[in-house]
């Protein structure tokens, strides 16, 4: 599993960040944060409010642009050996300088350049989507926006919001999406992990996403699981979050092959896979003794998410080709 080609469109920076990665840098700058770790070594959390906070402090020792620099490499590594040849990556301005335009240019230009060191030395092609964190509330996620707008180019090519779901309601943060969308960036939304349809149906009517985080409880509304695949709007899922969060018991109550098989379009990503103790491959094997997937399937689902990509025509091209050689 560990050796097919891959393409992971929902990957958040910090949430990837190797447990030892953060031991070793909290060990370099003398912070103790011992707290979240569990005694095998792996982040220790016990439920999704408590999950955001240790995922915070993790985060928290990361505080220049050379610590992201390195963060990158480090999880540009991991994904690389995963088998990831695309990889989107998300990256939020609130822990990268606080939403200051100027500050996050220099977090910006350090992971570009790691980016472009591990196309270089790993082979794994890496692009940013700027995502504002909901529970931040709607003025953090303006400021993110900005950043994004102001940045879009080659390697930051989308826009997205993730955090806490239930916070506020989406027509909020309408502005970040109108002005990402105004600076010609791809436009993905975490949605229907912690709402129902519901919320899937507000995330579409206010911000008009090509692509949605998770999806997955659209299929309590078999009429918007029809309208998902009517407009192909390609779902991000990430089955070992949801079962590590507690959404559905085990992979065979996940509905990830009764989405795939109603025509929705969908490709399958980690999400924070240290936190979740997941990778692809397992994430893979997972589905192969679940539900029977085969290579075929997984080259689809490769393909697929290459489709939903937001990076640009040459590069989709240049990935496609090495898929399919
Ligand atoms: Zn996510």
């Amino acid at each position: 599993m560990r050796r097919l080609a891959k393409v992971e469109l929902h990957l958040h920076l910090e949430g990837a960040a190797p447990p030892a990665f953060i031991r070793g840098l909290a060990a370099e700058k003398h912070m103790d944060i011992s707290g979240i770790f569990a005694a095998e070594g792996g982040y220790a959390w016990k439920d999704f409010p408590h999950f955001l906070k240790v995922y915070e402090a993790a985060s928290s020792v990361l505080r220049t642009p050379a610590d992201y620099r390195r963060l990158l490499l480090a999880v540009a590594e991991e994904r690389a050996a995963d088998g990831v040849l695309y990889g989107e990556i998300f990256l939020s301005p609130d822990f990268c300088g606080g939403g200051e335009l100027a500050a996050w240019r220099d977090y910006l230009g350090a992971m570009a350049e790691a980016a472009r060191e591990a196309e270089a030395t790993l082979g794994i092609t890496l692009r940013g989507v700027v995502t504002a964190v909901r529970h931040f509330g709607p003025e953090q996620a303006r400021r993110a926006a900005l950043c994004a707008a102001e940045t879009a180019g080659d390697f930051i090519c989308g826009f997205g919001i993730g955090g806490d779901e239930t916070v506020l309601s989406p027509a909020d943060f309408s502005w970040g999406f109108d002005c990402a969308r105004e600076a010609g960036l791809g436009l993905t939304a975490h949605a229907g992990e912690w709402r129902g349809p519901e919320g899937i149906r507000d995330s579409l009517a206010a911000w008009a996403p090509s692509r949605l985080g998770h999806g997955v409880r659209a299929i309590e509304d078999l009429a918007l699981v029809d309208l998902l695949a009517e407009r192909e709007i390609h779902l991000e899922l990430c089955p070992g979050s949801n079962l590590a969060l507690g959404l559905y018991p085990d992979i065979r109550h996940h509905p990830v092959a009764e989405l795939e098989r109603r025509g929705v379009k969908l490709s399958i990503s980690t999400d924070d896979p240290p936190f979740f103790r997941t990778s692809l491959a397992k994430e893979f094997a997972a589905l192969h003794r679940a539900f029977d997937w085969e290579e075929p399937q997984f080259r689809r689902i490769a393909l697929q998410a290459l489709d939903a990509a937001f990076c640009d025509p040459d590069t989709r091209k240049r990935i496609t080709a090495k898929l399919e050689g």
